[in-house]
C-alpha cells in the first residue's frame, strides 16, 4: 500500500476535489482504494454523499480509542471505501499537540495496514493549514501530489510548501518522503496567466508536473454539491476525462516496469 498525501497549504486549490476523483479513477480501474478524510471541513465525506454518525473520523484513531478498521466506511463504490471525517476532528489538533509522537502516530497506525493488503493506495486529504493534522499526513505519506490552481500566488505556496517537505524529510519522521508530482487544477488555456504559470512550474519542476492538467469546468464545481464523483456527475465530460487521465498518468508513474522489458 503506498499512502499519498494530497497536499498544499492553501485552501481552494482543488485537494479535496483531486483526492476525491482520483480515488474514484483509481478504483475504477480496478485499484482497491482507502481514502482518507483528514480535513475537519469533511469535504471529501459529503463529496461523496455520505453521511457518518457522530464518532466516524480519525479523531478516536489518533487518540488511540478505535482501531483505523473500526473507522473505516464503504462508499457504495466498487473499490473505493472510506474514513470520513467531522468537525470534531479539529480538537485532535491540540490533543496531539500534547503528545510527544505527534508526528509519528498517523504514521505508525497507517503502516500498520500495510501488511493486511486490503488496499494499493491510501489517499489522504488534507486541511488548508500547516497545522498539526497536515504535518502529520506528511510525515505518514510515502508520496506527496501537490493540486497548484494556475495562478500567481499558487507559485508562493509552491516554494512554501517545498520547504516544509524539505523539513520533513530533514527530521526522523520521514526521511523518505518524495514529491510525486504536481498537478495543475483549474486550469483554463484561454489565459496568458494560465500558461505563464505552467511555464514556470514545469522550469523548476519538470520531472514532477503531470502533463495532465485539471481544467476549470462547471461540472467538476457542482458534482460535490450533488454527492458525486465527477464519473457519476458528468461521465463523458472534460473533468472526467481530465481525472481519468491524471488516474492513468498516475498508474504509469507507479507501475512496476516488468522484469523482462527492465532486463533490455
Ligand atoms: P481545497 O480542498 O484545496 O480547499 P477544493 O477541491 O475544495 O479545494 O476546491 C475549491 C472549490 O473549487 C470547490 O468549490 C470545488 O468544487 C471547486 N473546484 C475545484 N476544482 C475545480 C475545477 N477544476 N473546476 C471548477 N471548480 C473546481
Ligand atoms: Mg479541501
Amino acid at each position: 500500500m503506498k499512502v499519498v498525501a494530497v497536499a498544499n497549504q492553501k485552501g481552494g486549490v482543488g485537494k479535496t476535489t483531486t483526492a476525491l476523483n482520483l480515488s474514484a479513477a483509481l478504483a475504477l480501474r480496478g485499484q482497491r482504494v482507502l481514502l482518507v478524510d483528514l480535513d475537519p471541513q469533511a469535504n471529501c465525506t459529503s463529496g461523496l454523499g455520505i453521511e457518518v454518525p457522530d464518532g466516524s473520523s480519525m479523531y478516536p484513531v489518533l487518540t488511540n480509542e478505535a482501531t483505523v478498521h473500526q473507522q473505516i466506511v464503504p462508499t457504495g463504490r466498487e473499490n473505493l471505501s472510506l474514513v470520513p471525517s467531522e468537525m470534531d476532528l479539529a480538537g485532535v489538533e491540540i490533543e496531539l499537540a500534547r503528545s510527544d509522537d505527534h508526528l509519528t502516530r498517523l504514521r505508525n497506525i497507517l503502516q500498520g495496514l500495510k501488511p493486511n493488503d486490503l488496499f494499493e493506495y491510501c489517499i489522504l486529504d488534507t486541511p488548508p493549514s500547516l497545522g498539526v493534522l497536515m504535518t502529520s499526513a506528511l510525515a505518514a505519506a510515502d508520496e506527496i501530489l501537490i493540486p497548484l490552481q494556475c495562478e500567481w500566488f499558487g507559485l508562493e505556496g509552491l516554494a512554501k510548501i517545498v520547504h516544509v517537505i524539505d523539513q520533513i524529510r530533514g527530521s526522523d519522521a520521514n526521511p523518505n518522503l518524495t514529491l510525486e508530482g504536481i498537478v495543475m487544477t483549474m486550469y483554463d488555456g484561454r489565459t496568458l496567466l494560465s500558461r505563464q504559470v505552467v511555464e514556470e512550474v514545469s522550469r523548476f519542476f519538470p520531472e514532477q508536473m503531470y502533463t495532465t492538467m485539471i481544467p476549470r469546468t462547471i461540472r467538476i464545481g457542482e458534482a460535490p454539491s450533488h454527492g458525486k464523483t465527477i464519473f457519476e456527475h458528468d461521465e463523458t465530460g472534460l473533468g472526467a476525462q481530465a481525472y481519468g487521465a491524471l488516474a492513468d498518468e498516475f498508474l504509469r508513474r507507479h507501475a512496476v516496469p516488468s522484469p523482462s522489458l527492465a532486463a533490455r
